[in-house]
C-alpha cells in the first residue's frame, strides 16, 4: 500500500490528495492568517495544509525530539486561571493560543519511539497521576489525558523505517537529499 494511503487511514481526517498538501512553520503560518492572539507566541512546530486553500489546516505537528512538553503554572493565560497548570498537550488540543478555528484538526507528536506510551519524554512539565492529589491539579490531569486523545504519536524509528520501506522512487531519494543537505550546510 503506498504511504499515502497508510498515512490517509492512520490519521482519518488528513485524508487528502497528497498532491494539494502544503508544509508550513507553524509560526509563519500563524503569522500569514494573522491568527495570533495578542501578546501570545505559542505555536505547535509544523502545518500541514491544503495547497488549495491554505486557510485550511489539515495537521499540526509537534516535535518532541528529547525535550520535554512546555508547559508549567504560568503557561497559559487562559487554561492556568482555571486548572492552575496546563501545558502543549492541553493547549495545542484547544483553541486558546490562536484566533483560527482548529476545530477538527488532526494533531500528531513525532518524538523517541520510547515515550510512546509512557510520561518519561515528558519531563518534569507534563503531569503524572501522583501530581494531581500532590498539588491538587486533579482537573488539570483529568484534562491532560482527555487532550491526549486528540492526539497520534509517530516514533522517530517509525519515521525512518517508513523513509527506508519507500520504494526507490523521486520521492524517497527526495528525503535522503534534503537529510544530507542539514549536514553540509551546519558542516558536521
Ligand atoms: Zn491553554
Amino acid at each position: 500500500m503506498p504511504p499515502s494511503h497508510r498515512y490517509s487511514r492512520e490519521f482519518g481526517k488528513v485524508a487528502a490528495d497528497p498532491t494539494d498538501l502544503e508544509l508550513w512553520v507553524g509560526q509563519e503560518w500563524l503569522s500569514v492568517f494573522g491568527a495570533r492572539r495578542s501578546g501570545d507566541r505559542r505555536s505547535p512546530d509544523i502545518f500541514i495544509t491544503k495547497r488549495s486553500d491554505s486557510e485550511h489546516v489539515l495537521l499540526i505537528i509537534e516535535l518532541k525530539g528529547r525535550a520535554w512538553v512546555n508547559g508549567g503554572h504560568e503557561y497559559c493565560p487562559i487554561h492556568c486561571s482555571t486548572l492552575g497548570y496546563s501545558n502543549q498537550i492541553i493547549c495545542y488540543a484547544d483553541n486558546c493560543w490562536t484566533t483560527a478555528n482548529f476545530e477538527g484538526v488532526a494533531r500528531l507528536v513525532i518524538g523517541p519511539d520510547e515515550h510512546r506510551n509512557s510520561f518519561a519524554g515528558w519531563g518534569g512539565k507534563g503531569l503524572v497521576p501522583e501530581d494531581g492529589p500532590r498539588y491538587g491539579l486533579e482537573a488539570a490531569f483529568a484534562i491532560q489525558q482527555a487532550s491526549l486523545k486528540k492526539w497520534h504519536f509517530a516514533g522517530l524509528r517509525e519515521l525512518v523505517a517508513g523513509i527506508k520501506q519507500l520504494p526507490d522512487s523521486p520521492a524517497r531519494r527526495d528525503a535522503l537529499y534534503l537529510l544530507l543537505g542539514w549536514l553540509d550546510r551546519v558542516r558536521l
